[in-house]
């Protein structure tokens, strides 16, 4: 598909969604409201890729949609991702510099030199905040996570599938290289599972990140060579342009280096990831199966209303 087709393709489903009132536009590209139906496909497909993991048993956390600056600038999530970041700014000033920005807001000037970085980022990826909170010596019976929350990156697009603010399923595995690698290869099983119960097409290669310049083109080939990431990509817009659904990644030590983990064998710890994209699987189901969820094939409802 030429590039304007697809950005045709990509209005035309977004379009769709408003006209259903699945999703709610709110004048700015990726940042939308749900409807009660959405929602309720949205955490059925949660509790699915939930339910998937829970022979693993999982140690649960939740986190708010923020991450702490510190663990924001020690990911390296601006030199590798600038484009993509969200550091929150807020005022901390006097009243001589409210009275300037109030000055500012009247006269719609730029304000953003009357605000200062705060200690908070908006997450980037739910798993971020996991890390940190391990940063010691695992026990026998630790290093298996799930959580789910918000993630903000900064890629507005008339893409439905493609969100400035949007929730991740991730399945996190802290441990020895083998067993990380192990746990991974048991979700390369139990992901293609899923989503055929759901009735989607996909396919899955190995992908990189969009690492920011010239340096982070290096960044991406060495990612993709020594197949670090997974994805399942589902082909909403066509098969030359399938969209990633679900990822899994294997960083290798770089948490565990990173936030001082270690295994209960004092070893530096590895970790991996598995990331289902929540709204991009909802999104692909009314893609898939149509917008009035009473059309549904019952095999599909049967998993997400179970
Ligand atoms: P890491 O944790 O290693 O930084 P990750 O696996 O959490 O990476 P991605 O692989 O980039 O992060 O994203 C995981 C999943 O989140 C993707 O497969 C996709 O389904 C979903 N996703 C990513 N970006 C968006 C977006 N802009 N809008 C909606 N869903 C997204
Ligand atoms: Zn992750």
């Amino acid at each position: 598909m030429s590039p304007d087709d697809l950005l045709l393709a990509h209005a035309d489903l977004r379009d769709r969604l408003f006209a259903a009132k699945l999703l709610i536009p709110s004048g700015v590209d990726g940042l939308y409201g749900r409807s009660a139906i959405f929602e309720s496909v949205l955490q059925g497909v949660d509790a699915a890729a939930y339910a998937l993991g829970l022979a693993d048993e999982p140690t649960v956390m939740w986190f708010p949609p923020m991450i702490p600056r510190t663990t924001f600038e020690a990911v390296d999530y601006l030199r590798n991702f600038p484009q993509l970041c969200g550091p929150v700014f807020t005022f901390t000033g006097d009243n001589k510099a409210h009275s300037e920005l109030v000055r500012r807001l009247d006269e719609h000037e730029d304000y953003s030199s009357s605000l200062e970085l705060s200690e908070v980022a908006l997450t980037p990826a739910c798993c971020y905040p996991v890390y940190p909170s391990l940063a010691g010596q695992l026990g026998e019976d630790e290093g298996i996570y799930s959580t789910m929350g918000y993630c903000f990156r900064h890629e507005p697009s008339v893409d439905p599938m493609r969100l400035q603010a949007f929730r991740q399923r991730e399945h996190v595995r802290v441990g020895t290289p083998d067993q990380v690698l192990d746990w991974r290869e048991v979700w390369v099983d139990r992901i293609p599972k899923l989503l055929e119960s759901i009735g989607l097409e996909f396919r899955s290669d190995f992908a990189n990140d969009p690492f920011f310049g010239r340096a982070g083109r290096l960044m991406s080939m060495s990612q993709r060579e020594q197949q670090l990431k997974i994805e399942w990509l589902v082909p909403v817009f066509g098969e030359e342009d399938p969209t990633a659904c679900v990822s899994a990644n294997y960083h290798q030590n770089h948490f565990g280096e990173l936030f001082g983990i270690t295994t209960p064998d004092a070893a530096e710890a590895h970790s991996g990831c598995v990331g289902f994209g929540l709204e991009r699987c909802a999104v692909a189901l009314f893609a898939a199966h149509g917008t009035d969820v009473a059309q549904w094939p019952d095999s599909v409802t049967k998993v997400i209303w179970p």
